[in-house]
Parts: structure tokens; C-alpha cells; sequence
């Protein structure tokens, strides 16, 4: 059995805090009082850049990679400044990396679009198949 150490700091609430304490010390990084200073540095970071991150997300009207859409956004802004950049080798790279990843973003829309199409045509079959069962089951 492993005896997992947990940091000593009780929250307000009474909850004790889930994560491991440092090395040789009973706090996590976040409630270790004599790293306090490094800790609300690290939270100024992170809000920095989070707020980064939304204020980049909307100048360029990124939806975010998690839907082809915003796959597709992030390559029309890649292919845009990659035309604009210096010809040569890091521009033409930049342009058939894109182009790469473009064609494999069509190949997956094409292939969902067939699965969808198959599936649809399984599940009418089914029904049609239901529907003979049941007139059978009428006689
Ligand atoms: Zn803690």
C-alpha cells in the first residue's frame, strides 16, 4: 500500500488541500507560506496568460481546435502570414505544412460524412428489416 503525503494546509471551509506537499516541507507550492512570493507570482502568470490567450483568441477570431471550424480558422491565419513572410525555405515549409495538414482536414471531413451516410443507410435498413419482422409477426 502507498502512503500518499498530502499538504498540511486546512481551507477555509475546513478542507484539507488534495495536493502532494513539496519535498521536506508539510505545504504544496500553492500554500507554503515561505513560498508565497513565487506562488502569487505563478498566479499572476497564469492570469496574464490566460487573458492573453482570450485577448489573441479574439483578434483572430479563433474558436479553438476542438471543431474543424476552428482548425480550419487556425490554418487560414497560418497560410496568411506564411504567404506574407520572406520567400525561401522557412515560408515554402510554413505553406506545404499547411497544405499537408488541409488535406488531412478534408480527408477526415470526407470520411465522417461517408460514416455518417452509412450509418444512416444501416439504421433504414434496420427499420425497413423491423418493419418486415412486424408485418410477418401480424399474419
Ligand atoms: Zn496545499
Amino acid at each position: 500500500m502507498v502512503i500518499r503525503r498530502r499538504c498540511s494546509f486546512a481551507k477555509t471551509d475546513g478542507e484539507a488541500c488534495a495536493m502532494a506537499p513539496l519535498h521536506d516541507r508539510p505545504y504544496c507550492f500553492s500554500h507554503d507560506p515561505e513560498r508565497a512570493a513565487d506562488a502569487a507570482e505563478a498566479r499572476r502568470l497564469g492570469g496574464l496568460r490566460r487573458r492573453k490567450e482570450g485577448t489573441i483568441a479574439v483578434a483572430y477570431d479563433l474558436p479553438g481546435l476542438d471543431s474543424v471550424t476552428g482548425i480550419r480558422r487556425l490554418l487560414d491565419v497560418v497560410v496568411t502570414d506564411g504567404i506574407g513572410l520572406d520567400n525561401g525555405i522557412p515560408r515554402l515549409r510554413v505553406l506545404i505544412s499547411t497544405a499537408v495538414a488541409a488535406t488531412n482536414l478534408l480527408k477526415v471531413g470526407e470520411f465522417e460524412d461517408r460514416v455518417a451516410a452509412l450509418e444512416a443507410a444501416i439504421a433504414h435498413g434496420q427499420s425497413d428489416e423491423d418493419a418486415a419482422f412486424g408485418a410477418e409477426e401480424n399474419r
